[in-house]
């Protein structure tokens, strides 16, 4: 298969080019040449597969022809170690729960299949790869994780010293093994300028290979799509049209559901549910797209005035706004609003979401039809976000689940490192024998 630029100004590269260059010449975004329709066998038979075989089958109409299928199923299979759930919460509501992985966030899939494809294509005996990711918390502890004990690849997560929550940076500075956690005295924008500055550098570039784990590359992007399927194959409810509402930042797993739908999924429509940043949900109203500089929101997971895959929504749909606005539609929410039916739905049906899929829950609330059933994607698990969810429901309301009570144990280990380059550099070039 193919890869083609969102900006169509570089060449075609193929699957491999794709996933360890991740960003395109002219900085475009790459999309698959084709997406094409699982076949009806695959339909008919999907309700009874298992999770990993209904995800090897879609990974193979997309990666088929670029990795040798044995490859393929082996690294879906090892990245999804943990389920997926559909939960009902109330008539026609369900919750598809990505919260099950290492980190607790639907970013473990993306992060836990991109180190293996990643793995497979610069791996076979050669130089060390080297990761470099900037993170202002969740990013650095999906890639970590998603990466933790990989052959040939060394992660350094580089994050700005005190200006993450403690349960965000217990989970990539405890790890060890091939994880170095860079403890940098500076601020998010700094850790980025230290990574940019690194790929920049044309020595460096000689003495090491080196290469991001950004969440725009297609590795990461695409195998999003698989747990759209899984909740599809275990709704009950057959009769209604289906609806999922994502609760979206970068719009990276919004864009993967749009994927399945052309692959044949039998899903009606999405809606795109943001938080007060609010530049989709204005395009989809008027069919102008002005960016903005992001507001701060307790679903800060989501706050991002720029999103880097709108550009892939665009393309999937030949920029026709109308087009687009009949697959979908979008919502966007204050605080106070998501602290409201965060609340309420914890109150009336006993189900706690966190605040980014509480957004996505009050999208539901508010806008599915009589003859829809509705999916909302849990993104987080509460407990990432215990202080805002405790703040809304009182204390003691949240579980903490043991996966998170064991990184909350592990030993703190980190470099710490000013924001200067040279310092970064001589690091760097001190870890490259
Ligand atoms: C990253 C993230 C989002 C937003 O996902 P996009 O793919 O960027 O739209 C939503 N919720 C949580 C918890 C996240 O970590």
């Amino acid at each position: 298969m193919k890869y083609y630029s969102t900006n169509r100004l570089s060449p075609e590269v193929d699957l491999r080019t794709a996933v360890t260059k991740g960003l395109a010449p002219d900085r475009g975004l790459y999309m698959p040449e084709s997406v094409s329709e699982l076949d009806l066998v695959f339909f008919a038979q999907m309700g009874t597969l298992t999770f990993q075989e209904m995800a090897s089958r879609v990974a193979s109409k997309l990666f088929g022809e670029d990795i040798p299928s044995e490859k393929l199923k082996e690294i879906v299979y090892e990245t999804l170690s943990f389920d997926t759930p559909l939960v009902a919460v109330e008539q026609d509501i369900y919750a598809l729960e990505l919260f099950h992985g290492p980190t607790l966030a639907f970013k473990d899939v993306g992060a836990r299949f991109m180190a293996r494809m990643l793995a497979w294509f610069l791996g076979e005996g050669k130089a060390t790869v080297h990761v470099l990711v900037a993170t202002s918390g969740d990013t650095g502890s999906a890639v970590a994780n998603g990466f933790l004990g990989i052959e040939g690849i060394k992660v350094h997560v580089l994050y700005p010293k005190g200006k993450v929550s403690e349960i965000q940076e217990k989970q990539f500075v405890t790890l060890g093994q091939n994880i170095t956690a860079l403890e940098v005295d500076g601020s998010f924008d700094d850790c980025q300028a230290l990574v940019k500055a690194a790929f920049m550098d044309s020595e460096l570039q000689q003495k090491m290979v080196l290469t991001s784990a950004n969440s725009i590359n297609v590795a990461r992007f695409l195998p999003q799509a698989f747990y759209y399927f899984n909740a599809v194959a275990k709704l009950k409810e057959k009769q209604k049209k289906i609806v999922f509402s994502v609760p979206s930042g970068n719009f990276g797993n919004l864009t993967a559901g749009l994927i399945a739908k052309r692959m044949g999924l039998p899903v009606s429509r999405f809606i795109a549910a943001n938080n007060s940043n609010d530049v989709v949900f204005n395009y989809l109203s008027s069919g102008n797209y002005n960016t903005k500089a992001s507001v701060q929101t307790i679903a800060n997971a989501m706050d991002v005035g720029d999103p880097s895959n709108f550009a892939r929504i665009l393309d999937l749909f030949d920029h026709d706004h109308t087009w687009i606005s009949s697959v979908m539609t979008g919502t966007t929410y204050s605080d106070e609003q998501i602290k409201e039916s965060l609340s309420s739905c914890f109150r009336e049906t006993g189900y706690l979401c966190d605040p980014h899929g509480a957004v996505a829950y009050r999208a539901l609330k508010e806008e599915l039809k009589t003859d829809e059933v509705g999916i909302f994607l849990e993104t987080a698990h509460p407990a990432k976000f215990t202080e805002t969810v405790e703040d809304i429901i009182g204390k003691g309301n949240v579980p903490m689940p043991g996966r998170l009570a064991e990184f909350m144990k592990g030993e703190k280990k980190t470099v710490e490192m000013g924001v200067d380059f040279a310092a970064f550099k001589k690091y760097l070039v001190s870890v490259s024998y």
